[in-house]
C-alpha cells in the first residue's frame, strides 16, 4: 500500500497536469471561438493502476480510456462504470478483436473504435445479451499507411448507413488518430478532413446514429484538433505522465 503522503503526491501531480491541460484547452477554444464546455476530456489510463483513476477523479475527471479489453474489464470490475451504476465512464479506445467483444459489451460504457461490419455484428449481439445499448464511435483511418485500424474515409458514411438495423448500438460520432509527427501543424489537414466527414453525414434517416462527438486529438496534437472541430480529446501522457509501454 502506498502511504498517504505518496497518494497525496500522486494526486497533486495529476491535478497540476489537469490544470495545465484545461488551460491549454481553453486557449485553443479561444483561438477557434469555441466554448471549452463543448470539449470532453478523456483521461487515457491504459497501463496505469487504479490509483491513477482515483487521482483523475480527485482532479474532476470522469471519462477514462483503455485500449485493452481485459484491462478495461478488470478495472471496471474494481470500479463499475456509469452504465452499471458507477461514477466513472469507461471508454474502450483501442482496436478490439471480435473474440473480446463480450468484455466490452459487458463492462465498457462506450466503445470508440468500431471499424468493421463483423465487429458491429458481434457487439450488437453481445450488447443484446446484456440487455443494453452500447454507445459507439466509428474509427476512421485518416492517416493512411501510418495506421492499421479504422475505416477508409470514403467508406465511412456507407458503413454508418449499414448500422441502421443494429438496435443495440448507438453511434454518437467518429474517432481518429492522426499521424505521429513532431509538429502538430503537419496533421491539421487530417483533423480538417475528419471534421468534414463528421459534419456532412446525414443521420436523419438512421435511428442508430446521432453525430455529437468527434474524438480527435492526443497529448501531442490536441490543440490543433480542437481548432479544427474536435469535441473529445484523448490524453494519456498529458494527464498521467509518461508510460513505460503502450
Ligand atoms: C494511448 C492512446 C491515446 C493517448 O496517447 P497520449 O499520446 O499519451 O495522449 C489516445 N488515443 C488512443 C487510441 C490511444 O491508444
Amino acid at each position: 500500500m502506498p502511504s498517504t503522503s505518496d497518494t497525496q503526491l500522486a494526486h497533486d501531480a495529476v491535478a497540476a497536469r489537469v490544470a495545465k491541460v484545461r488551460a491549454r484547452i481553453e486557449a485553443a477554444c479561444d483561438r477557434a471561438d469555441r466554448s471549452p464546455d463543448d470539449i470532453t476530456l478523456v483521461a487515457v489510463s491504459k497501463t496505469f493502476p487504479m490509483q491513477a483513476i482515483d487521482a483523475g477523479q480527485a482532479a474532476g475527471l470522469m471519462h477514462f480510456g483503455e485500449n485493452r479489453a481485459r484491462q478495461l474489464r478488470d478495472k471496471a470490475k474494481a470500479r463499475p462504470g456509469q452504465h452499471a451504476g458507477g461514477d466513472v465512464i469507461w471508454r474502450m479506445i483501442g482496436h478490439l478483436q471480435t473474440n473480446k467483444a463480450k468484455f466490452v459489451a459487458r463492462h465498457a460504457d462506450a466503445f470508440d473504435a468500431l471499424d468493421s461490419p463483423r465487429l458491429a455484428e458481434e457487439l450488437n449481439k453481445r450488447a443484446a445479451k446484456n440487455d443494453r445499448v452500447l454507445p459507439c464511435l466509428v474509427q476512421v483511418n485518416i492517416s493512411g499507411a501510418d495506421q492499421k485500424y479504422g475505416l477508409p474515409p470514403q467508406d465511412t458514411h456507407a458503413f454508418l448507413d449499414a448500422l441502421a438495423d443494429h438496435e443495440h448500438l448507438a453511434v454518437r460520432g467518429l474517432m481518429a488518430m492522426a499521424s505521429f509527427t513532431e509538429d502538430p501543424e503537419d496533421v491539421r489537414d487530417q483533423f480538417k478532413q475528419m471534421h468534414e466527414l463528421f459534419a456532412t453525414y446525414d443521420a436523419r434517416n438512421n435511428p442508430r446514429v446521432t453525430m455529437e462527438t468527434l474524438s480527435t486529438g492526443m497529448s501531442n496534437d490536441f490543440e490543433v484538433a480542437i481548432e479544427e472541430g474536435s469535441t473529445m480529446v484523448r490524453l494519456g501522457t498529458a494527464v498521467f505522465g509518461p508510460r513505460s509501454y503502450d
